[in-house]
């Protein structure tokens, strides 16, 4: 039998308001309560995030897990991509099912880091009790609960007070996850934002038993051979013009360094590194024709308004979004986009 650590509160009025754009938008406690109150009035939960799920998805999908088990409710955790390798050693990562479509008598679903119902690819989404938590300058109230936080450093870190608002104890593997959800989504506690409450927190994780050191080793010194042999390939094409440097990967490099999707994760850092060099972008040719863009900024420059008008979104400094091909195409359209933002921060910076 489950163990429930969770201290019961009084219960709860029944009914499932506020709904749709009307609810709040920040992360006021008033939408705290009216997410705490669907949970403890609900028995079983669906909980999913973005499809390709980066540390903040995964991260946040199982700490989400965590909370609702200690609650003592069912929760079925679902993306519709498979969790990426260097994720896989998370406690409880195993038990992140992969699906296109959802179903069940869930009370709820809830929907971590996704600007947009269609972000997470899993069809069936719509005929539930949404509850949306997310932190992406592009997010969208399209949920029946909100609660989007744009100074929030992870979807995580709103997990994090989600569970302490809970009155739930912050397990160590619970504190495993949350921490990487940080250390993923600031880059290393260096961009993104990051503030000191979020030190505040990550202390707060490290001394509920998430190991700094070892989770590090395995989300960021586990790469594997092909994502080098990928980079190699990507920096033989790296351009670059002004303070906007490019790189890009086709099919064909794909297939002859046997990488996967995963390893094309971080590669835009590499370029965003360069000294003098604002925005990054990388491409990389799907199989069917299509581009993927990342797009990453030092912050004078949003890539998340750029990202959007090309149908993505994203973060100010760390956006994407999926393009049409030809490669040459694709390059030529987010350049124009590029150029123009480039310019006008030129134009305001002394
Ligand atoms: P990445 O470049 O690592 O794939 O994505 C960077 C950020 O942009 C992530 O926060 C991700 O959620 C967002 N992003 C990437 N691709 C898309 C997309 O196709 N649509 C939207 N809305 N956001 C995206
Ligand atoms: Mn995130």
């Amino acid at each position: 039998m489950e163990k429930t650590l969770f201290n019961p509160k009084p219960p709860a009025p029944s009914g499932l308001a506020p709904s749709g754009p009307d609810s709040p938008i920040d992360g006021s406690a008033s939408i705290i309560a009216a997410i705490l109150r669907v949970l403890r009035d609900g028995e079983r939960f669906l909980v999913c995030s973005h499809s390709r799920p980066d540390g903040d998805a995964v991260g946040s999908v199982l700490a989400m897990g965590m909370l609702l088990q200690q609650m003592g409710k069912r929760a079925d955790l679902v993306t519709a991509d498979s969790v990426p390798g260097i994720y896989r050693s998370l406690p409880g990562a195993s038990g992140i099912r992969h699906a296109l479509r959802v179903h069940g008598p869930y009370d709820a679903v809830i929907l971590l880091e996704c600007d947009s119902i269609q972000r997470a690819r899993l069809s069936g989404l719509e005929n539930f009790f949404l509850i949306n938590i997310d932190h992406h300058i592009s997010g969208r109230p399209f949920a029946n609960l909100n609660w989007i936080d744009f100074g929030a450093a992870s979807v995580g870190e709103l997990v994090y007070r989600l569970v302490k608002a809970a009155g739930a104890t912050i397990t160590a593997e619970m504190a495993t996850c949350l921490y990487t959800t940080l250390l993923t989504d600031t880059g290393g506690f260096t961009y993104g934002a990051v503030r000191a409450s979020t030190f505040a927190i990550a202390h707060e994780l490290v001394l509920a038993g998430a190991d700094p050191i070892g989770i590090a080793r395995n989300v960021l010194y586990s790469t594997s051979t092909s994502k080098v042999l990928l980079l190699g390939a990507a920096l033989n094409n790296l351009k670059r013009e002004g303070r906007i440097a490019l790189l890009w990967v086709t099919h064909q490099d794909m297939i002859r360094t046997c990488a996967s999707d995963d390893d094309c994760e971080g590669i835009v850092n590499v370029a965003i590194g360069i000294a003098g060099v604002e925005v990054a972008v990388f491409l990389r040719e799907l199989p069917e024709g299509n581009i993927r863009l990342s797009l990453r900024s030092k912050g004078k420059v949003n890539v998340a308004e750029i990202a959007e008008r090309l149908g993505g979104g994203g973060h100010g400094n760390a956006a994407g979004c999926t393009l049409e091909g030809p490669l040459a195409r694709a390059i030529d359209e987010v350049m124009t986009e590029l150029r123009q933002s480039v310019a006008a921060f030129a134009l305001t910076t002394p």
